[in-house]
């Protein structure tokens, strides 16, 4: 982390107008989670548990994901740590599980969908967490779900393990949050049902763009065809950042887009207040944040949402440059 960033580390993220924003990172592997400390993030607002299991040789037992998770919630050390639950499948492979022949992998069998198929799996993940937990808070998140139903099912196998864990004699987690990822967008137009149920949303903007638009996120052919920073998509994540307020859950965003100091900008701009990032966009972000006026690129924002346009970045990004 450059200097220049270290330097941020213990200063709030708070705009010129003393708008607060909570900045979280994004983590994988384990030595990820010593960046809360140089960071002086928040916390961990998406731990992609699926990555120790892609560079492992084998699928890991229940010890070895409880130590695993306890180290983890070691070097969080109380900050909160938001565990999203095995996403593989998509562009996400486990070597040891063979190829599965799908046309369309991003829209196959992945994710909540493996989970509901093949509980044992997740069931296990669950243990082993609320295991290591050791009467510590838990946040558990599930990805890729599209039908209020399926994080019901996946409720469901939770309780089942806090049950099995108490009949055990084990000690549970003080309180635990549930919530799910927002990346399929029938999931965006259930919001009513769902928000009643979710404790938290955290919106995936790479699936979430990727399955709005119907353009692979890793095909670089149509990677510039459509923007997040266009009046469609920023008035579409607006509407749900409105309607989570409105319920009282929070949300946040924790797609790559939080982590580009202009999205991230424009993020703010529509009111959202909890951003997660890889560490290293975070120093930038919190610069950003406290160069902005709130009040000023809320209204520049919400004065472009008017213009049919593919996208607005090249307005936003002359607003950023006149605004320091
Ligand atoms: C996303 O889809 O935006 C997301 C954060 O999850 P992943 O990139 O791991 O699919
Ligand atoms: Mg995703």
């Amino acid at each position: 982390i450059k200097a220049q960033y270290a330097q941020l580390k213990d200063l709030p993220a708070k705009t010129l107008d003393g708008i607060e924003v909570s900045l979280s990172i994004n983590a994988g592997l384990l030595f990820d989670f010593d960046q809360i400390e140089t960071t002086g993030a928040n916390g961990v607002g998406l731990y992609r548990t699926e990555v120790p299991f892609m560079v492992r040789a084998e699928f890991p037992d229940v010890p070895a994901q409880r130590t695993l998770y306890e180290k983890v919630l070691d070097r969080a050390n109380g900050k909160p740590v938001v565990f999203r639950t095995i996403d593989v499948g998509g562009d996400k492979v486990l070597p040891y599980w063979g190829e599965l022949d799908e046309e369309n992998p991003a829209m196959g069998w992945r994710a909540i969908r493996i989970c509901l198929d093949r509980p044992a799996i997740l069931r296990q993940q669950l243990r082993a967490l609320i295991q290591a937990a050791q009467g510590r808070d838990i946040h558990v998140m599930f990805p890729m779900i599209a039908e209020v139903e399926e994080f019901d099912a996946a409720k469901k196998l939770l309780q089942r393990e806090l049950d099995r864990e108490k009949e055990r004699g084990g000690i549970l987690p003080e309180h635990v949050y549930t919530g799910v990822m927002l990346e399929v967008p029938a999931l965006a137009l259930q919001l009513d049902k769902l928000l009643k149920r979710v404790d938290f949303v955290s919106v995936g903007s790479n699936d979430l763009m990727q399955f709005l638009y119907a353009t692979d996120r890793g095909n670089a052919h149509v990677s510039e065809r459509y923007d997040i920073l266009s009046p469609f998509a920023l008035g579409f994540l607006k509407s749900v950042r409105d309607r989570c307020d409105q319920a009282n859950v929070p949300v946040s965003v924790c797609g790559a887009a939080a982590g580009n100091p202009l999205e991230a900008m424009a993020l703010v701009g529509i009111g959202f207040r909890r951003l997660s990032m890889p560490p290293p966009a975070l120093g930038p972000v919190k610069e950003m944040i406290r160069s902005m006026s709130e009040r000023q690129v809320a209204q520049f924002v919400h004065s472009v949402l008017e213009i049919p346009r593919v996208s607005i970045r090249p307005r936003l990004k002359a607003f950023a440059k006149d605004h320091g």
